[in-house]
């Protein structure tokens, strides 16, 4: 049977307004919906019924106690951006808990790590650290809108500006301190004895940090976060190369991120994408859709752009000889033509520009847009690329692509991004045969979603992972026994989310 909450009441308002303080807790009905707009991708989502923003960890404890008492279920959200997943999913709606006033940073550069609080905006990180701490960078996500913060991208192991090279947000994570849906407060790695800086993740014992990143806010609030920095050398470029196939581009991609301690250091950022990419980034009705256009301003069907970052100009023009050698190399032996694009130095410009901004126009195309992301092994991805732009085609999407490497092209990011009309009558029910579609094929082959919707690649995955979905329960129910904290997309349990049968038992 469904999981049973209870509305808030005014009683528990007055409650709320007695822990954080009459003007950080609020009802109001604009005000909700302006949260609900931020998740513009959430297509599943329910207006919350009430809106908190404590002021720190022991705010947190109290809020998620009263809600125990109460039954009521809460969903905390930093900037709200990751697509609609920092909303809830179930009704009632619950307690929306904003941790955007919890916004401390502190810098450590001896040490080479942050110590960030929910609030801290990816925006801001990038402005203090360019203005103070020029010679580091704090690992904020690329692409993602300036309000976006490090903490929420961590939590959900997203693509930061040098991921090529360090792998997944997450993996730069090293501490957490994690309030309990019980409201019990505790610190991860070395931090978890007192006094001691967060200078060994795995610290003082089996460190549980992994439970609660990719948990989208269900098993516990991560009121502070320990993060390295890295180094920030400013010779820095972008170099470009074409190509006619994914083949074409995820190949030589390839040659390049693998050649670990040389050339690959140097490459913090290996993405590409193809032609439509650029075409929806405009209104439908303003740009051609004939790639004749697009071959004439020397955009290629299909390119892979190179991010390099280096301490001196010998070297940044060492690794861009490198890459190119790597090219020419490839070309002569597999009989290809891939040119380099000539960059403009806007391009360049904005490329290099951070947070970039360039994701951000999607909705143009037809106002509604949405991203799907899934991790292939890297070679894979080409062939998985090829799918999902025949199957976008076929369902009337445009097929926009966009793929990039994690740690040295160990793994893809394959993210293509559905444009459509939200006011199309069916659209929803379109784009969930799409998904289905193509979750059930992409499963077969091993390949593993990201991010999942709670309809389609939650119950589509956790049906073939039986064993790791009863553990998963398992454990939320250990650290949320009244089931408090919304259940995230994963639905786990899936009881928490619907009365739909439970793929487990298919
Ligand atoms: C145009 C656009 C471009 C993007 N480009 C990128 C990109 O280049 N790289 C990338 O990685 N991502 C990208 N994203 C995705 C997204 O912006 C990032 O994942 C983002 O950093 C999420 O941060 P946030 O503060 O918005 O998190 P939120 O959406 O607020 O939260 C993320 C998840 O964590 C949970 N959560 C939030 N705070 C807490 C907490 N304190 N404790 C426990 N759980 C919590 C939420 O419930 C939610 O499930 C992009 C998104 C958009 C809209």
């Amino acid at each position: 049977m469904t999981q049973m909450y209870n509305k808030v009441t005014d009683e528990v308002v007055a409650k709320l307004a007695a822990i954080c303080g009459d003007q950080y807790v609020t009802t109001s009905e604009p005000l909700r919906h302006s949260y609900m707009a931020k998740g513009i991708m959430g297509l599943e989502a329910v207006l919350p019924e009430c809106i908190v923003r404590p002021a720190n960890a022991e705010e947190v404890s109290k809020i998620l106690v009263l809600a125990n008492e109460y039954l009521i279920p809460v969903t905390p959200a930093a900037g709200g951006l990751s697509g609609g997943f920092a909303l809830p999913a179930i009704e009632p709606g619950g307690i929306y808990m904003d941790m955007t006033r919890m916004n401390k940073l502190t810098v450590d550069t001896e040490n080479r790590v942050m110590v960030v609080e929910p609030g801290v905006k990816s925006g801001d990180a990038w402005r203090i650290f360019k203005t103070k701490y020029p010679e580091w960078a704090p690992p904020i996500p690329d692409g993602a809108p300036p309000a976006a913060t490090v903490l929420g991208d961590a939590i959900e192991r997203g693509f930061s500006l040098v991921t090529g090279v360090y792998g997944p947000q997450a993996d730069m994570i090293m501490g957490l301190e994690v309030v309990l849906p019980t409201g019990e407060t505790f610190r991860t790695g070395s931090w978890a004895l007192d006094d001691a800086k967060a200078f060994y993740r795995w610290g003082v014992g089996p460190n549980p940090d992994g439970l609660f990143l990719g948990s989208q806010g269900s098993m516990g609030i991560i009121t502070k976060c320990a993060i390295k920095i890295v180094p920030h050398p400013h010779y820095k470029t972008v170099v470009a190369y074409g190509g006619e196939t994914w083949d074409d581009i995820v190949r030589p991609a390839w040659e390049i991120s693998k050649h670990e301690l040389g050339i690959a250091e140097r490459t913090v950022m290996v993405q590409g994408g193809n032609y439509e990419l650029v075409m929806t980034r405009w209104p439908k009705e303003n740009v051609p859709i004939d790639y004749e256009f697009y071959k004439k301003i020397g955009i290629d069907k299909k390119w892979m752009n190179y991010e390099c970052w280096a301490w001196s100009k010998e070297e940044l023009d060492e690794t861009l000889k490198g890459i190119d050698k790597i090219y020419k190399d490839y070309e002569v032996r597999e009989k290809r033509t891939l040119p380099q694009q000539s960059l403009h130095p806007k391009q360049i410009a904005s490329r290099l520009k951070k947070p970039n901004k360039i994701a951000i126009p999607y909705s143009l195309w037809q106002a509604g847009f949405l991203f799907i992301t899934w991790y292939t092994p890297w070679l894979e991805s080409s062939a998985m690329m090829e799918e999902y732009c025949a199957a976008m085609e076929n369902y009337g999407f445009p097929p926009t692509m966009w793929v990039a490497s994690i740690d040295h092209a160990r793994q893809a990011i394959v993210m293509p991004i559905l444009c459509f009309d939200s006011t199309e009558p069916g659209i929803f029910d379109k784009i969930r045969e799409f998904n289905l579609e193509t979750t059930r094929s992409f499963l077969k082959k091993g390949w593993v979603n990201y991010r999942p919707d709670p309809f389609v690649h939650a119950p589509e995955t956790f049906s073939k992972t039986k064993e790791y979905y009863k553990m998963l329960v398992k454990f939320r129910k250990v650290l949320d026994p009244n089931l408090i904290l919304h259940p995230g997309r994963l639905a786990i349990p899936w009881e928490s989310v619907t009365d739909l049968p439970n793929p487990l038992n298919e």
